[in-house]
């Protein structure tokens, strides 16, 4: 596979360190606010990612951090802590906080078919590894103490910028309005390790530590819970674009230091979701949900399927006109697939559904092309292989899409089952029920129109009474009629 690789900033061979398994980490959210679509994004193209590598027979262990302490909201060690502010905004502890936001965000990752790295580890439950850690990075030289906080030592390393796009200038903080430059670094490039002092006293989580009674920075996080989790060779690291500097920098400088060896042979990072009037930010406090999402009348699996339209290494920009033709297309795809026969016996021709699945592996192989790989489900449905073999090929490509196709073709055809069936017992006492509630079970539906039926009935023979108790019993079930003159509309509330 062949996918680009930040670090050498070429596409590269993607080789693990040791063959067929593969150490996955990702950068996890700061829980102090609901996520937005834009790390949903990222979080929906690594999720395509890790399964594509299971999909082609890598053993992968991913693990992935929880923030709930120390991200401050500028990445220069300095403003304010995120935490504390999302606590304070809401009148809640920072705990508190954290376990709403952690809960949100893994209930917005199962709405999107989002795979829960099988290793996950909240910041606050590793607060000595890191203490462990930033110590032998004091012993072995590349940290020092100064103004009561621990800083990296960034001129120990031949090369810090490894990403390579970055310059002394991206530091210039204390020309930046709002942040003023900390004096204690002996470098402008430095960065906490430990804080004992800042500006913000009322920090409300703090440990002991040698350096006195604090909290730890941002970037120690990852790499201790990398190194503890994943071991000293890590295959993939995965991010946003706008981790890569100063978070991802910061993390390769304490690893390699750490372990005295490259750390991470391959970067991933996913371009941002732009609305048209700018970046989505989560600090600003003005951002778009998946709740808002769905409020809206789109199903996850349209944003899923927008997201996969585009390539992961270009800026993708949101509209509800790109929302409302996804929409339109998931739908379309659906009722396509929903339109085979899976009772169908044909034989199909081995070459032929080989030739399929190479086309799909192809464009994902290319730099995880999932725009074309999501063609490549209607080739399968353009190709003459018989229509049992088409709904395989497309189970096996949705294992790594999850769009949900199989199911949601499978309750389309059960809805048009019923559909058929109600025109069938209209033409046939030529009485029209329709149901005025979207998403109902399919077994709740049937029971509520027979009742519906057998009342009709009992009209037409003028046992009011029996016609009173259906309805009375109809009531219960929380439906409400309408009667039309040769229809009854119905409603659950
Ligand atoms: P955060 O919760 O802010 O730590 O971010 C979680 C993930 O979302 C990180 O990988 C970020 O790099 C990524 N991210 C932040 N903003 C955007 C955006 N507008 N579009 C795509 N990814 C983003
Ligand atoms: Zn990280």
């Amino acid at each position: 596979m062949k996918l680009y690789n930040t670090l050498t900033r070429t596409r590269d061979d993607f080789v693990t360190h040791e063959p067929g398994k593969c150490r996955m980490y990702t950068c996890g959210p700061t829980v102090y606010h609901f996520a937005h679509i834009g790390n949903l994004r990222t979080y929906i193209m690594e999720d395509v990612l890790d399964k594509y590598l299971r999909y082609s027979g890598y053993d992968v262990t991913r693990c992935m951090n929880i923030t709930d302490v120390g991200h401050l909201t500028s990445d220069a060690d300095t403003g304010e802590d995120k935490m504390l502010k999302g606590a304070k905004r809401e009148h809640k502890t920072v705990m508190e906080i954290a376990r709403f936001y952690t809960d949100a965000f893994f209930a917005d990752c199962a709405k999107l078919n989002i795979r829960k790295p099988e290793i996950v580890v909240p910041a606050t439950s590793y607060v000595e590894r890191f203490i462990r850690m930033i110590e032998v990075l004091v012993d072995k030289g590349y940290a020092y103490l100064s103004g009561g906080n621990v800083y990296f030592d960034t001129s120990k390393l031949d090369n810090y910028y490894v990403f390579g796009n970055q310059s002394a200038e991206d530091l210039a903080v204390g020309v930046r309005e709002g942040v003023e430059a900390d004096d204690a670094k002996r470098n402008a490039a430095d960065f906490a390790l430990w804080f004992t002092k800042s500006k913000f006293e009322d920090q409300e989580l703090k440990w002991e530590s040698p350096w006195g009674l604090g909290y730890p920075g941002w970037h120690i996080e990852c790499s201790a819970i990398a190194l503890e989790n994943l071991g000293e060779y890590l295959d993939l690291h995965c991010g946003g674009v706008d981790n890569a500097f100063p978070h991802h920098t910061n993390e390769i400088a304490q690893s390699e230091a750490y372990v005295g060896h490259p750390w991470c042979s391959h970067w991933f990072h996913v371009l941002h979701l732009n609305t048209a009037s700018g970046k989505m930010s989560k600090s600003s406090g003005e951002f778009l949900t998946l709740s808002l999402l769905e409020e809206k009348g789109y199903d996850p699996m349209v944003y899923r399927l927008f997201c996969l339209g585009s390539h992961y290494r270009k800026s993708l920009v949101f509209s509800w006109e790109g929302m409302d033709s996804t929409k339109t297309a998931y739908q379309k795809l659906v009722a396509r697939i929903a339109a085979l026969d899976p009772e169908d016996k044909t034989e199909a021709d081995p070459s032929a559904v080989g030739e399929l699945k190479a086309r799909f592996a192809a464009a994902m192989d290319n730099d995880l092309n999932t725009a074309l790989a999501v063609t490549a489900l209607y080739d399968v449905l353009k190709a003459k292989i018989g229509d049992a073999a088409k709904l395989a090929l497309i189970a096996d490509f949705d294992t790594v899409l999850s769009l949900n196709l199989i199911p949601a073709a499978q309750k389309a055809r059960e809805a048009a089952k019923q559909t058929e069936k109600q025109t069938e017992n209209a033409a046939q006492d030529g009485l029209a029920v329709v149901c005025l509630t979207e998403g109902l079970d399919d077994s709740f539906t049937a029971e509520v129109e027979a009742l519906i039926r057998e009342r009709a009935d009992a009209k037409k023979k003028k046992d009011f009474a029996e016609a009173d108790k259906i309805r009375a019993h109809l009531s219960e079930m929380g439906v409400t009629l309408k009667d039309g003159k040769e229809s009854v509309s119905w409603e659950k509330a």
